[in-house]
């Protein structure tokens, strides 16, 4: 029996980011999109196992790029929503301590790294991610922009922050606005979440 994905539950309830992102975006983007990435990734391993079993036949390519899709969806979303808080419990601000003095060694400021990160998420094509990583060889942040969620790695960098750019994360509220909703987020964000991250990634 091959291993499964499980949905997390929300660090929160689905109301706790309005108004900046709404119920119904929380409610729909979590237990409809969210949970058909598990769905999904679950799916891909299964098949997988039967095809060992040689009781199915598959495109193991196709298979894999769905596996790959779906646990992508599902580990960038799981990210997403730590990555945010209520605004002023814990959302929103700006970061303190070690992160910002790394933000600010890599970007000049948090304003700027602000600025380039917004641009990168504004700037996605379709569907997308702007995501944020900790390269321990050189000792820096990166900045970095995926379309879709899948084939995206940049081996081994682990992601600190995360913003999810798909349609369905914003065009209930903000509709073509996308600049509206990248620019709205920042009073979601929740530093204490990406230090942690960041210095789990420095270990
Ligand atoms: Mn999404």
């Amino acid at each position: 029996m091959a291993k499964t994905y499980t949905l997390p539950p929300l660090p929160y309830a689905y109301d706790a980011l309005e108004p900046y992102i709404s119920k119904q975006i929380m409610t729909l983007h979590h237990d409809k999109h969210h949970n058909a990435y598990v769905v999904g990734a679950n799916a891909a391993l299964d098949k997988l196992e039967k095809a060992r079993a040689g009781t199915l036949q598959i495109d193991v390519r196709g298979v894999l790029r769905d596996l790959s899709f779906n646990i992508d969806g599902h580990k960038l979303h799981s990210i997403f929503w730590t990555n945010m808080a209520a605004a002023g419990k814990g959302g929103g601000g700006n970061p303190t301590g070690k992160l910002a003095t790394q933000i600010e060694k890599d970007f000049g400021s948090v304003d700027k790294f602000k600025q380039q990160f917004g641009d990168a998420a504004k700037a996605v094509e379709g569907s997308g991610w702007a995501l944020l990583l900790y390269d321990a060889e050189i000792g820096s942040l990166v900045l970095t922009q995926v379309e879709k969620q899948n084939f995206m790695h940049l081996a081994e960098l682990p992601i600190v922050l995360g913003l999810d750019v798909w349609e369905h994360a914003f065009y209930l509220s903000y509709l073509n606005d996308k600049a509206k909703y990248v620019d709205a987020w920042w009073n979601v964000v929740n530093w204490e979440d990406v230090a942690k991250r960041l210095d789990k990634a420095m270990k």
